[in-house]
């Protein structure tokens, strides 16, 4: 479609540099949604496109729902904006203990940041400053994971495991470390659910430990199921490992749930699914159903009493946002939160998660592909890497998949999907469909 059927002038898209995308091939055949409701979008040349990702992992509960557009519309005309720190307002109270109140205990206080990328950095900081507050000044060094995805902040990008997003930067952090990913295609290719081997991946923290010596480690973090470097299952009894490893060593265990948060495990959080509990959760995305940039740090009782010792009229921890807890973003997850409840959107993904691995895993034997893998209402299919081949197949499959109104996301040569948790079987039916239709035709 031309630009100028679109509505826009010849250079009306140049200006903007978007973000995580090839900007010059986007715009030569620009794909632009202008509206959304349910399971849908609607494309500019007018088509539906079934969204098979969430937009970006976060639309839980599906677009422009009324109750969260009431409360977004209602809270804009009555208080836009509270200044963020010495002050508060009453929905960001609200908020803080209605979310301490779903997650297990001794997670019990909330930290407000307005993206995933902010979340990590921001509990990179508190396990960091943790370790000073108790007087344990040399635990500074931080652990990731190969193939991690936390964010693109400083922290996000040290810890994270991706050298994409590394390598065009020169430094990132000192004092980080990597234990290896769990993916591993010679003993778990299609697994359905949590993979059979592995759980010695987990060993790979004590060999650091070993290495640096547990007095110098603060924090570990890791994607309860990594999703954005393609959906990456632990394997069972990973994640207790890790823990038993973290607690023997008064390291800080961090789970990073901006994609596990709020439902798509089928649980409120990854931490009810795998029944570990970390000292430090970040989320954002579902928090507010993708409507309004917001996310959270979640963090344990023993964390935050480790603050809360100084005199009483000092500041404890040096670290917040102009817009933390901005009052339409705590208005607008308020209402998620109420229209997950009504709808049962937490536990949705449990009740349709063996359909929708049934139809995910029928696509096993389509040309190229070498692995299929899910969790709740996660999915991925990993397709043969072409050597050498600039485009990945998985990026000709989401162009395919959009001229056929689904929305399929990429990374490398896996496809992940990650829908709406209001999905229904029909919907699902149609998703799978229309994606065995793509691969069979794909080069
Ligand atoms: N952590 C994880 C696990 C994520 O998946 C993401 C985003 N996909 C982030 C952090 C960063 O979130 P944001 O893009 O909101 O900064």
């Amino acid at each position: 479609m031309s630009k100028s059927a679109l509505g826009l002038g010849t250079n009306n898209l140049e200006a903007f540099w978007m973000p995580f995308s090839a900007n010059r091939q986007f715009k030569q055949n620009p794909r632009l949604l202008v509206s959304a409701k349910d399971m849908h979008f609607k494309s500019a040349d007018g088509r539906e496109i079934l969204d098979g990702t969430a937009g970006l992992w976060c639309c839980n509960a599906g677009h422009s729902r009324p109750k969260i557009v009431e409360a977004v519309q209602k809270q804009v005309a009555e208080l836009d904006y509270a200044p963020a720190f010495q002050m508060g307002h009453p929905k960001v109270f609200e908020l803080a203990a209605r979310l301490a109140a779903m997650l297990p205990s001794p997670i019990d206080h909330v930290f407000f940041t307005n993206s995933g990328s902010e979340s990590v950095d921001t509990a990179l900081k508190i396990a960091l400053a943790y370790h000073r507050a108790k007087g344990n000044g040399t635990k500074t060094k931080l652990i990731g994971r190969e193939r991690g995805y936390h964010g693109v902040g400083f922290g996000g990008i040290s810890v994270g495991g991706i050298s994409g997003n590394r390598k065009t930067f020169g430094n990132a952090l000192g004092g980080v470390d990597h234990i290896r990913h769990t993916h591993d295609l010679a003993r778990n290719a299609f697994t359905r659910g949590e993979p059979e081997y592995g759980v010695e991946f987990a060993d790979d923290l004590e060999k650091v430990i070993a290495l640096h010596d547990a007095s110098n480690i603060a924090a570990v973090i890791v994607e309860p199921v990594a999703g954005s470097t393609g959906v990456l299952i632990p394997p069972k009894g990973y994640l207790q490992r890790l823990r038993e490893i973290c607690t023997k060593n008064d390291i800080l265990l961090i789970f990073d749930e901006v994609i596990t948060g709020f439902g798509r495990l089928g649980t409120p959080f990854a931490v009810d699914y795998f029944g570990v509990v970390p000292d430090l959760i970040t989320t954002a995305k579902g928090i507010t159903s993708g409507v309004i940039p917001m996310g959270a740090v979640f963090a344990s009782k023993q964390i935050y009493d480790a603050f809360m010792t100084g005199p009483e009229n000092m500041i404890e921890l040096f670290h917040g946002y102009t817009y933390s807890g901005h009052p339409i973003a705590c208005a607008a997850a308020l209402a998620t939160l109420d229209t997950y409840e009504e709808e049962g959107l937490l536990t949705r993904a449990a009740e349709l998660s063996d359909y929708w691995a049934d139809a995910l895993h029928a696509l096993k034997g389509l040309p190229h592909v070498i692995d299929i893998r899910n969790l709740g209402l996660i999915g991925a299919i990993e397709l043969e890497p072409i050597p050498g081949a600039p485009t990945k197949r998985a990026f000709q499959a989401f162009l395919d998949a959009y001229e056929k109104g689904v929305l399929i996301r990429t990374t490398g040569d896996i496809i992940a999907l990650s829908p709406p948790l209001i999905i229904t079987k029909g919907q699902i039916e149609h998703l799978f469909d229309t994606l065995a239709d793509v691969l069979k035709n794909l080069a």
